[in-house]
């Protein structure tokens, strides 16, 4: 049996995920070595859920991303049965030129170190376990999938920032990302409503969080853009920010690069704001006043976010719920729908609760959906269609 093993590194987990290739794709094994470099944790599920591993590794076992890649390696070698035919990679930044997935050698490994000052949190994350297949199984196919292809198609003019033109050349320009689970969504979304629902907004409301306009599938705007702290405010990043607010901080508290960037992608968003949790379960637990203004400003953010992207697309036809939040919380799903009120939008709370596919009421002028996510399933796909063509 031909296999496809999916990988999504971050900067203390590496996840993992087997799908076999028999006609389509199926989801075998669900893995993730957390704890990197701290307490080493492996779990691996099977389809069924079973557990395959549940162990605890010495700290310096796996010290970093290359190690817990060999390890995971090392346990699916010995332990899965199929025939690797292909790595896919979640890669978080393709620069400007990168509108698909690539087939990844060492002259494109080249090329994506170069995006690294663009996302100096992931990007390198995402390359390591890229570095270690490529040095130990140079023959094996690696295919990078990137967060930011889906929103290339957008018009130019849109992806500008209003400074000097020759910083664009440079790269100083929106990309957006979240681009798989966008894209994963819009062919969801294809199939429930085919044909109709051209003017879409989705919400990837989890631990990192953004908005898509979708025009018949495609990407037209994103709340995100040079990097992953634009737009909504997240668990810890912050969002949209006034630039003088960083200048202020440079000047005044006389903040490091360093720090600054550690105030605004760890210390700010839900957590910064509330003093708590970075997690929504936790403020929506809490009577603590921190966690509701966390919370109130998160839902008022994104309704404004929404006006923002209605505009853009001149009008809405269905606004999709997707990622941790968006696909769990019928409580959060009525307070961001009651800020869409104005565009059309009526929830039926009977329908929210269940989390049905379609939590509309009959009568919305938008039609309100909960789609979940799956960023590795559109890998899988993507790695499959490159090493076939
Ligand atoms: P990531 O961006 O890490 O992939 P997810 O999409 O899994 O994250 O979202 C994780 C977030 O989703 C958590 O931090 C939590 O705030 C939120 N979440 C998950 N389940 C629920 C729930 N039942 N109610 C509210 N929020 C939830």
């Amino acid at each position: 049996m031909d296999t496809i093993l999916v990988v999504n590194a971050g900067s203390s987990s590496l996840k993992f995920e087997i799908f076999a290739v028999a006609g389509s794709l199926t989801r075998q094994i669900k893995g993730k070595m957390d704890g990197i470099g701290t307490a080493p944790h492996l779990t691996i599920r099977g389809a069924g859920g079973d557990r395959l591993a549940d162990e605890d590794y010495p700290r310096e076992t796996v010290p970093d991303l290359p190690a817990a890649m060999r390890l995971v390696g090392q346990w699916l070698r010995e332990r899965h049965e199929g025939q690797l035919i292909a790595v896919g990679h979640r890669v978080v930044h393709g620069g400007p030129d990168h509108m698909h997935p690539a087939r990844i050698d060492e002259n494109v490994v080249r090329q994506l170190e170069r995006y690294t000052p663009l996302a100096p949190l992931h990007q390198p994350n995402n390359l390591a376990p890229i570095r270690v297949l490529l040095e130990h199984q140079p023959h094996l196919a690696q295919v990078a999938c990137f967060d930011t292809a889906f929103h290339r198609g957008h018009d130019p003019m849109t992806d500008h920032y209003a400074i000097p033109a020759s910083y664009f050349a440079e790269g100083v320009r929106r990309y957006g990302f979240h681009g798989l689970s966008y894209e994963y969504v819009a062919g969801r979304l294809a199939e429930i409503a085919p044909g109709g629902d051209g003017r879409v907004i989705v919400a990837h409301l989890g631990s990192g969080a953004s908005m898509c306009a979708l025009h018949q599938g495609r990407s037209v705007e994103s709340t995100l853009g040079f990097t992953a702290l634009d737009g909504l405010p997240m668990g810890t990043r912050c969002g949209q920010i006034d630039p003088g607010v960083l200048l202020y901080l440079l000047q005044q508290h006389g903040m490091s690069a360093a720090e600054l960037q550690d105030l605004l992608y760890k210390e700010s968003g839900l957590k910064g704001l509330s003093g708590i949790s970075n997690d929504v379960r936790d403020l929506l637990a809490s009577d603590n006043a921190g966690a509701a203004l966390a919370l109130d400003h998160f839902v008022y953010r994104i309704g404004l976010n929404a006006g923002l992207l209605a505009a853009a697309l001149g009008g809405l036809d269905a606004f999709v719920f997707t990622a941790g939040v968006g696909e769990n919380s019928p409580v959060m799903r009525a307070r961001i729908a009651e800020k869409l009120r104005w565009l059309g939008a009526s929830l039926d709370p009977r329908r929210n609760n269940a989390g049905e596919l379609l939590v509309s009421n009959d009568d919305s002028k938008v039609a309100i959906y909960v789609v979940p996510t799956d960023e590795e399933l559109m890998i899988a796909r993507h790695t499959l269609a490159v090493i076939a063509d």
